[in-house]
């Protein structure tokens, strides 16, 4: 099916994708499918082999290796992305990393290399980012969008030192949201439900997460790749024109819900 918004003529670098899973492949089809050109950069030589086949399913000609925790390795794609196309129209940033260890218990027992880990891999690679970017997306009305989780606002079990990144990381995208608005640049945040993806086999319980979000969640069902996708695609093009510093859940709902799931009572009676 075609798509109800062209973005033909843009260009889009995606960082994040691992797998056919990833949140950022979903993204990736989608601005794909609106007819714009994109580019990828993924961690390590094992995520290159599966990132190479999905890159050229797509007819992407710009498949580049980079450590985020490294600023060597950000300039050079971006370089390299700016001698092959000159500008750039979407960023994509969908990374995130902690320890596992930080992951299994309480937040309490956090080490300070977990801290800065997470902070390091999740948030202030966005700001690094975002950096090199601007100066390509001057003049383009460019778009800037990350990945982030209802942990960021309630405290959410074992997702821990996560959730405190991603709460950095959405302050960040409103930092940047006004440093970059001047330059006719958006930066926006998409706060997904619960995927099944690599980096979420990382969370302890995921699979019951899952379960309470399809129950809870008012649409009754989880969230999917597809779903995020499409939400990216809104706003990374022109129908988002006016958003920017913006968290826009994508979640079925479950987010503006007070209470747990509990089973329903019958419908009420005339007696109440
Ligand atoms: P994923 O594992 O497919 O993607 C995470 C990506 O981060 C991978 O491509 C990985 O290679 C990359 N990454 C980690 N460390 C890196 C480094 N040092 N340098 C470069 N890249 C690195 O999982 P995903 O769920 O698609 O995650 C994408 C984003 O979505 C993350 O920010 C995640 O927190 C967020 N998110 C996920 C969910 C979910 O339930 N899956 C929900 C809300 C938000």
């Amino acid at each position: 099916m075609d798509s109800i918004v062209s973005l033909k003529g843009k260009s889009a670098l995606i960082f994040g994708v691992a797998n056919e899973r990833s949140i950022a492949w979903g993204i990736a089809q989608e601005l794909h499918r609106a007819g714009c050109t994109v580019g990828f950069s993924y961690a390590g030589e094992a995520l290159g082999k599966r990132v190479a086949p999905l890159a050229q399913s797509i007819g992407s000609e710009f498949v580049e290796q980079c450590d985020v925790a490294d600023d060597a390795q950000i300039e050079r794609v971006f370089s390299l992305w700016k001698e092959k196309y000159g500008s750039l129209d979407v960023l994509i940033h969908a990374v995130a990393f902690a320890d596992r260890n930080d992951l299994k218990d309480k937040f309490v027992t956090t080490s300070r290399a977990g801290f800065h880990l997470a902070m390091d891999i999740s948030v202030y690679s966005l700001v690094a980012m975002a950096c090199c970017a601007a100066p390509l997306m001057e003049g383009r009305e460019g778009a800037i969008l990350t990945l982030t989780y209802y942990g960021a606002e309630k405290v959410v079990k074992r997702y821990n030192i996560m959730g405190v990144a991603k709460a950095a990381l959405e302050a960040s995208v409103r930092y940047l949201a006004s440093d970059l608005g001047p330059k006719g640049i958006r930066v926006n945040a998409i706060s997904a439900g619960p995927i099944k993806t690599l980096a979420a086999s990382g969370i302890g319980d995921f699979r019951a997460m899952l379960k309470h979000h399809e129950k809870t969640a008012p649409l009754q069902r989880n969230t999917t790749q597809e779903d995020v996708g499409k939400s990216a695609l809104y706003l990374c093009s022109p129908l988002a024109g006016a958003v920017t510093g913006e968290v826009l859940h994508v979640d079925c709902g479950y987010s503006i819900m007070s209470t747990p799931a509990i089973d329903e009572p019958g419908e009420p009676t005339a007696q109440g």
